[in-house]
């Protein structure tokens, strides 16, 4: 069993019926012991977690989150760590909205909970569940500093011209309305990954960053400051996902309602669970997409030309709104691993200095790498996420700082 839990951090991502965590040491990035709750409040339940290579399964109802989190906790000790003895550095949560309010990594205490509660009608799927996963480990570890670190954070200080919406100012002053974005410390962490790996500073560069998992969501980044990203108020704007619908006429929100008798929480569910690749094609899982296609399935077809179309917009904006780029950089489970989206993203762009290394390209690797030709004028890079090192970093530092 390696070292005590005290120096490390307890990383936790809850959603509505999951618990994603890990146990890492934000130095080092090595990660002690992870794994999943699934299915909470369902009748069949269960947890992985796995320690050192080994997964342990348990199958169970679980109730709630704190239930969920007690027999993470539990199993925990049972595979070497006790936590509560222990004690952990800190708790890190990635919490997905923070409004106008919380734009940094925030220590978190009776306030600030409410706060976040508050700002679930921004995020009604998400801040509840980032909620009862925070009450949940305050609970457990009731001496350890909790830190709330905010998807939307990155993306505070959006130019006004990039996040304002061309609606009455004065309906969206009253209700909260404008870009936000997400995915921010992904977005944050890639592209400061990408300048490590170009060996420059990040106020001297321009970067493009596709964030392309289930959710998926780009960035224009200059000089290290977001200047435009591709999710909105909420994570349903802007590029095609594996259920989501990204960008769409809002007619069609009014159409629906009117000729098909959609009422609005049917619209929502249909643009944000049945809609993406999953509406077009049937599935919502990038592998079984490319199997279909293969198989010459015409609708997967259809799907996948649609899903590049919109990433080729994007990039098109961005690098106009950029005037130029230095970096572009792929990350998440489609960005990662699929060479295949990355080529077809940017086929066809060599007399913009952008073009993509067959070879490199398709070598089977999971480190951050180039996959641009040496001396190409924009850099092409592949860069792993790793939301939960960003996020155990920022805690950790937090609670330093604090002293
Ligand atoms: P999440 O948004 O849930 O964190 P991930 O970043 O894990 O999502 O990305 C999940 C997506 O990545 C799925 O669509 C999955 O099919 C895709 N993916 C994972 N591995 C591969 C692969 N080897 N080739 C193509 N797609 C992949």
């Amino acid at each position: 069993m390696s070292e005590t839990a005290e120096n490390m951090v307890l990383v936790i991502n809850s959603g509505s019926s999951s618990i994603k965590y890990q146990l890492l040491d934000p130095d080092s990035g090595v990660v002690a012991a992870s794994g999943m709750v699934e299915r909470i409040g369902e009748d069949e339940g269960g947890l992985e977690h796995r320690v050192d290579g080994e997964t342990t399964e348990r199958r169970e109802p679980i109730a709630d989150h704190a239930a969920g989190l007690r027999l993470v906790f539990d199993t925990f000790a049972a595979t070497g760590h006790d936590l509560v003895r222990e004690g952990v550095r800190a708790v890190g949560h990635r919490v997905v909205h923070g409004g106008e309010v919380f734009y940094r990594p925030t220590l978190i205490d009776d306030d600030v909970v409410a706060s976040i509660s508050e700002l679930a009608a921004l995020a009604p799927l998400h801040n509840p569940a980032n909620v009862a996963g925070i009450e949940s480990a305050r609970a457990l570890l009731p001496g350890v500093p909790q830190v709330a670190v905010f998807d939307t954070a990155f993306f505070h200080g959006l130019p006004a011209a990039a996040k304002t919406y061309a609606i009455d100012a004065k309906v969206a002053a009253a209700h909260g309305i404008r870009k936000y974005g997400f995915h921010g410390t992904s977005h944050e962490y890639v592209s400061g990954r990408a300048a490590e790996l170009l060996g420059r500073d990040p106020a001297e560069l321009n970067q493009i960053v596709f964030h392309l998992g289930n959710g998926a969501s780009a960035s224009a980044i200059r000089g290290g400051r977001p200047v435009d990203t591709s999710m909105g108020l909420t994570p349903l704007e802007g590029l095609v996902m594996g259920t989501r619908s990204g960008d769409l006429d809002p007619g069609i929100v009014a159409h629906l309602a009117r000729s098909a008798h959609l009422d609005i929480d049917r619209i929502d569910a249909l643009l944000n669970r049945d809609s993406g690749i999953k509406g077009l094609s049937g599935v919502n899982d990038f592998r079984e997409l490319r199997r279909l296609i293969a198989s010459g399935d015409e609708a997967a077809r259809l799907a996948y030309d649609v899903y590049i179309h919109r990433l080729r917009r994007y990039l098109g904006a961005y690098l106009i709104e950029l005037g130029g780029v230095d970096a572009i950089t792929f990350t998440a489970g489609v960005g990662e691993n699929s060479p295949q989206v990355r080529a077809d993203a940017l086929a066809g762009l060599s007399r913009f200095g952008i073009e993509v290394d067959p070879v490199a390209n398709t070598a089977e690797s999971r480190a951050a790498r180039f996959i641009s030709p040496s001396g190409a004028p924009v850099a092409v890079l592949v860069v792993p996420t790793n939301e939960e090192l960003a996020i155990a970093r920022a805690a950790r530092q937090l609670v330093e700082r604090r002293g």
